[in-house]
């Protein structure tokens, strides 16, 4: 089944993932808020990376300022080149990033089967490397704006994508920052604080999970494409010479870490990259087929010693591994993996939703929604539920829904049928049920009740939690 972006949103809003930031005043371009399910969803991933990348020996966590000294971006060469090639059309005032009008136009021939016209131009763009090329390409084609219909094109000019502000309270030239772009460089620059306090050797790695900002020319794709948003980066220093190797090695871990937070396999993708930076080994992206079509979640990037060096340069402090024994002395090589925290959330969410028939009990079927998150990264774990509002089962229910409250995140209803009750938290993912009726006052036990079989078995009170616990893991 192909999920369109409209029903994730609609769900989104109506369930309390994510909501449109600042909704109440019509909301802010790029800029999202995630709400009570969302904000847990989110920090089960976060979670999830974090242990995946720092529950070793070899690669520790940091967390750096998002405000940065400005010479930081200078080293790292975004003031002077962290730009997109922008458009405007005169007529309709529509402002596009100008590959982006391209791959799009690309998009509109190949839906209506002109793949040799479509294939001639993605070749074209393939080879772009300038402003002018990319302007070519619109006008040689004759790619009109989506808007006004005409070719009443600008320039291409370059657009840095970096937020700017002040510190201080007097706003000057001298005193400007930028919000950063990527949590990356926060890494590089205390690379040295981070190996003699810890105590590392290369090979090490620093991880960090953190917001970016970024003036995207068009934010687009709900989550996909924000102006402000998380990351999970982790740079991993390296003796000269080995980066084939560690590269190789963080591809799969990688991959891995996307199997295990469920993700379909047939809807990821690994995509080498077809220009390489001058500066990079070898680069290669994790893809994830959103309904809109294939779109990046994560690059792991063999970056050489370029970044330390830059550094070394611009700050005149020397970024260097030695060898207390041997005396040898280098710049450490960089395996970079870059991944975003909401863009995966955004991944996780199109992958889990699911509609199916289900039999309704009296011989009938209706329509389910389902999110089948993995039960460990579920938002609620589990939701408690008196049978009827009387006869002593609120009051066993509301004992149980406490004590199970201690372990997991647990939801409570007492509202409408049974049925309904299970179609609510099949809606939101949530992985098991626990119905509280006549016999628990009797015998002590529940039924449990799983999300994507719906089956339901009878365990004693006592056995609950283990039995959640043990499913959460199995
Ligand atoms: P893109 O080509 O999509 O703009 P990028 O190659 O510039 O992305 P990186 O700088 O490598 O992205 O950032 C690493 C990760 O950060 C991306 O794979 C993506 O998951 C996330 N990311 C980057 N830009 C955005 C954004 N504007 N909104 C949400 N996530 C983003």
């Amino acid at each position: 089944m192909t999920t369109t972006i409209d029903a994730i949103l609609s769900l989104s809003k109506r369930k309390g993932f994510v909501f449109q930031s600042s909704e109440i005043y019509g909301g802010l371009n790029g800029c999202w808020d995630f709400g009570p399910l969302g904000v847990e969803l989110l920090r089960n991933i976060k979670e999830s990376w974090w242990r995946s990348m720092t529950y070793r020996t070899d690669v520790v966590g940091i967390d750096a300022s998002i405000l940065m000294h400005p010479r930081v971006w200078e080293a790292s060469g975004h003031v002077q080149q962290f730009s997109d090639p922008m458009i405007d059309n005169k007529t309709s005032k529509a402002r596009y990033r100008a590959d982006n009008l391209i791959e799009d136009h690309i998009q509109k021939l190949a839906n209506k089967n002109k793949t040799a016209q479509a294939a001639e131009i993605a070749e074209q763009l393939s080879k772009a490397e300038s402003n002018e090329d990319f302007y070519n390409i619109i006008v040689n084609n004759e790619i009109k704006d989506p808007v006004s219909g005409t070719m009443d094109w600008t320039e291409v000019r370059n657009f840095n994508l970096m937020f700017e502000t002040h510190v201080g309270p007097v706003a000057s030239a001298d005193d400007k920052v930028y919000l950063r772009p990527e949590t990356a460089q926060g890494i590089f620059v205390n690379f040295k604080n981070v190996m003699d306090s810890a105590r590392m050797k290369p090979p090490f790695g620093i991880a960090q999970i953190g917001k970016s900002f970024r003036n995207e020319i068009n934010t687009k794709n709900f989550l996909f494409r924000t102006r402000e948003f998380e990351q999970m980066e982790m740079q991993f220093f390296i003796p000269p010479g080995t980066e084939g190797e560690w590269f190789e090695y963080w591809r799969q871990e990688r991959w891995e870490w996307f199997r295990r937070l469920g993700i379909s396999e047939e809807r990821l993708r690994r995509k080498p990259h077809d220009k390489l930076a001058h500066y990079a080994a070898a680069a290669e992206d994790i893809e994830y087929l959103f309904p809109f079509g294939w779109g990046e979640v994560e690059g792991i990037h063999s970056r050489t010693d370029f970044d330390l060096n830059r550094h070394q340069e611009f700050s005149g402090k020397k970024l260097e591994y030695v060898d207390t024994a041997t005396k040898d002395r280098y710049v450490p090589y960089v395996i970079e993996t870059a991944v975003g925290a909401t863009r995966t959330f955004m991944a996780v969410l199109c992958d889990a939703y699911a509609e199916e028939e289900v039999p309704t009990g009296d011989g009938k079927v209706e329509t389910r929604a389902v999110m089948r998150f993995q039960p460990w990264l579920a938002p609620v774990t589990a939701a408690v539920f008196p049978l009827v509002n009387k006869d002593g089962m609120p009051e066993a229910a509301e004992a149980i829904y406490r004590d199970l409250q201690r372990s997991f995140r647990v939801d409570y209803d007492t509202s409408g049928a049974i049925g309904r009750r299970y179609r609510r938290q099949d809606e939101v993912g949530t992985p098991f049920c626990v119905t509280i009726d006549g016999e628990t006052l009797s015998d002590g036990t529940v039924t449990l009740r799983e999300r994507d079989s719906m089956q339901q078995i009878r365990l004693s009170v006592d056995a609950l939690e283990s039995e959640i616990r043990r499913r959460l893991h199995a």
